[in-house]
């Protein structure tokens, strides 16, 4: 039987695993990028057990540990006072992967690409901007922008929060502003002399606003610090994710704070402001021969830290369902796939949306049971980290 040909939509972190997710199970796709080169998108991503107990199955993770740093903790403090509120071990004690069945890295998004599209050695083509589909019962006709048409039998959406791809299996236009707006950067770590714990994740919480770090590099060498605060009410561009900021923006919506977040913040070289957008999931994930992953499915803000490693269950999942399918009709594995994906992936959006409310209380009542919350992260939080996709989809029923 001939292998269906797939094309890859966006060579971003969902569109790469799900080349190798493919491959290691015989199956080849062609990638397609609208960029000339691959460059990173944001500065650095938190892989959990989730997705990393999947890049050790596609014999990726050796390789991404040694581009990593691994916290030693899970501390969420009081942004102005700097009192520890509750803390978690991680790398201490190899707590987090005794509980989880794999480690927690940070890592730098260029490395992670790197390593990624090194690994993959298949063909991405750069520069092919997706602007049109046309399916037939038989195949999908893909149009570039540089004027490229390609046929294949089978096109995945990996095209992100905006995706055009979406546009054509939903009709749906977009991506909705959270209302709630980022500053980050990277700094070395050896020049944040009022850090407290800099090999720990932080989150650092006050009203309307909070500071989350962790480090990254080979030798934890770096922090790289996402400061998020509420507004602006509305966002000014329906198609940027970013808009520039005047030294000293970032800075003012932290006076007040605990010197350690005023210094690591003062010392980005912070020139954006960026949007924090959600994807509000489309009824279906899917046509008969065009199917979304990652965040052009389920777009989530970023407080629980998963919109990368749900998009690596996704790619397992899907790929896991064509290639043991493949003698049943393509849309057998889609019904699937959309099946197992749709309530977990919704969940993590909810979870993520109640974060940034925790996060921002201000001096009320709700901080005392915020605080207890918080000391029991892995009984409130654990079923993101514990979840095996390859398992579910191997036996869906569980799900
Ligand atoms: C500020 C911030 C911090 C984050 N931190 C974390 C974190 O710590 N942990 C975590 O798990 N997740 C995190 N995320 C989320 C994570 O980055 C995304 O969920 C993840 O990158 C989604 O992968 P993707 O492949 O679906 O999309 P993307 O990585 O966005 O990739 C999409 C790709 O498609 C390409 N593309 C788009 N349109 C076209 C087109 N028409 N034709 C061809 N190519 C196209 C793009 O150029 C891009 O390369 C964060 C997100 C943000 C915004």
């Amino acid at each position: 039987m001939r292998q269906p040909s797939v094309a890859i939509i966006g060579a971003g972190i969902g569109g790469l695993v799900f080349a190798h997710a493919l491959r290691a199970r015989g199956f080849e796709a062609d990638l397609y990028e609208q960029s000339a080169e691959l460059t990173e998108i944001g500065a650095a991503v938190a892989l959990a057990a989730n997705a990393n107990r999947e890049l050790e199955r596609l014999q990726l993770l050796d390789a991404v540990r040694v581009v990593s740093a691994e916290p030693t903790e899970l501390i969420h403090r009081d942004g102005r006072t700097g009192i520890r509120i509750s803390s978690h071990p991680v790398a201490i004690g190899k707590s987090y992967e005794a509980r989880y069945g794999a480690p927690y890295f940070g890592i730098h998004r260029a490395d992670l690409q790197r390593v990624l599209s090194k690994r993959f050695g298949g063909t991405i083509h750069l520069g092919h901007r997706l602007e049109n589909l046309v399916e037939s019962a038989s195949s999908v006709r893909m149009t570039f922008a540089n004027g490229v048409e390609r046929d294949v039998d089978i096109v995945v959406g990996a095209d992100g929060a905006r995706s055009l791809v979406r546009r054509f299996v939903s009709g749906d236009s977009g991506a909705i502003y959270s209302k709630t707006s980022a500053f980050r950067g990277i700094v070395p770590t050896a020049g944040l002399h009022a850090l407290l714990d800099p090999q720990a994740l932080q989150f650092w919480m006050g009203p309307r606003a909070h500071l989350l770090h962790y480090a990254i590099g080979k030798a934890a060498e770096d922090i790289n610090f996402f400061a998020v605060v509420e507004g602006p009410e509305t966002w000014p561009h329906a198609d940027k994710w970013t808009i520039g900021a005047q030294p000293g923006d970032a800075t003012r919506c932290f006076t007040n704070w605990h010197p350690a977040v005023t210094e690591m913040i003062g010392a980005g070289w912070v020139d954006k402001r960026w949007g924090l957008f959600v994807v509000q999931q489309p009824k279906r994930w899917h046509t008969g021969r065009v199917v979304l992953i990652g965040d052009a499915a389920h777009g989530m803000l970023p407080h629980q830290g998963q919109g990368a490693n749900a998009t690596i269950e996704d790619v397992v999942t899907l790929a896991e369902l064509l290639v043991r399918g493949r003698q049943r009709p393509l849309i057998d594995a889609f019904v699937a796939y959309e099946r197992l994906r749709k309530t977990r992936t919704r969940s993590i959006q909810r979870a993520s949306w109640a974060t940034n409310t925790a996060l921002h209380l201000g001096d009320d009542a709700a901080l005392d049971r915020r605080d207890l919350v918080l000391t029991k992260f892995p009984e409130r939080y654990g079923w993101i980290h514990s979840f095996d996709a390859l398992n579910s989809a191997e036996s869906p029923a569980q799900v």
